[in-house]
């Protein structure tokens, strides 16, 4: 789904922090964040269009200080593009619905697939899973 804005739209939405992080692609400091920690069973929606993103099962620690995940809840909600800006060449992962800034993908991420996304605390808005005694009403 296309959720797509004006930068000018998004900076009237977004707070302050959150439009800097997903809309001029900066990085929150590590250990800085709300979730790089966080191991709550739930799911991890884009802070700009609130599609869900990363689940809780995919979410490790990775020792960075960011929340990082060896895969994305479904390959097509994340949209890449190579990012130059420090000397190591990066890739940059972004959300595929809005275009908003999450961070980057490397590949020194644990089994299964050996893939880390680094994701700001800020790209991120944590949504905890239903408790299961509300699923099933009898
Ligand atoms: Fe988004």
């Amino acid at each position: 789904m296309n959720k797509k804005k004006s930068n000018a739209e998004w900076q009237s939405l977004l707070p302050p922090e959150v439009y800097r992080i997903c809309f001029e692609k900066g990085t929150e400091p590590a250990f800085s964040g709300a979730y790089w920690r966080q191991k709550e069973k739930g799911e991890y929606l884009c802070a700009a269009c609130d599609t869900a993103l990363f689940s809780s099962a995919q979410k490790y620690d990775s020792g960075s200080g960011w929340p990082s995940f060896w895969q994305a809840m479904q390959t097509e909600l994340i949209a890449e593009a190579p990012d130059n800006s420090l000397a190591a060449r990066r890739t940059e992962i972004l959300c595929a619905a809005c275009g908003a800034h999450l961070g980057h993908r490397f590949d020194d991420g644990p089994p299964p697939t050996g893939t880390r996304f680094c994701v700001n605390s800020l790209s991120l808005k944590f949504q905890p899973a239903e408790p299961s005694s509300k699923q099933g009403k009898n």
